[in-house]
């Protein structure tokens, strides 16, 4: 009888996984990136030749290289940095 006491409470054990759900994603980090401003960015490029942004609650690994970079700031920045954009 002890056993099988054993063996039920064994099975309500099996780990639990988390409901944390990181909300991270490519585009997020992109967007964190264009923040961080062009000047910064292009260092890190200069520097490692590929911008690797980890994140800090699911440990996601983003990498962008100079292509992705100019596409970020082609794309993603068009409406922060000129703000009075006229026609
Ligand atoms: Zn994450």
């Amino acid at each position: 009888m002890h056993r099988l006491f054993w063996q039920e409470q064994l099975e309500q054990y099996t780990p639990v996984t988390p409901r944390f759900v990181c909300t991270c994603s490519r585009l997020r980090t992109g967007h964190m990136l264009v923040t961080l401003g062009r000047a910064e960015v292009d260092s890190i490029l200069a520097e490692q030749g590929v911008v690797s942004v980890t994140c800090d609650f699911c440990n996601a690994l983003y990498s962008f290289d100079a292509v992705d970079v100019g596409h970020l700031f082609a794309t993603g920045s068009s409406d922060l940095s000129h703000p009075g954009r006229r026609h």
